[in-house]
């Protein structure tokens, strides 16, 4: 088990620990949006879809950090 950088959750693979409150959000992608490095796939059995959650990095601040204003 690996704590993220906040220390808040804890990832069974180092490689999601790292990115986990580290400018990375995590969303799920079905089909051909799932990466074949993705660490946690569900295959379907009826229908055979992928599916599984995969990290994005965070392009605006404010969603992995506050920012305290300077008065
Ligand atoms: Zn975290």
């Amino acid at each position: 088990m690996h704590f993220c950088k906040s220390k808040k959750h804890v990832w069974r693979h180092k490689i999601d620990a790292e990115k986990c409150c580290n400018g990375y959000r995590r969303i799920f992608v079905i089909g051909n949006n799932v990466p074949e490095d993705a660490t946690n796939i569900k295959i379907d059995k009826q229908t055979g879809l992928k599916s599984g959650r995969i990290w994005i990095k965070v392009e605006k601040e404010e969603e992995f950090g506050a920012i305290t204003p300077i008065i």
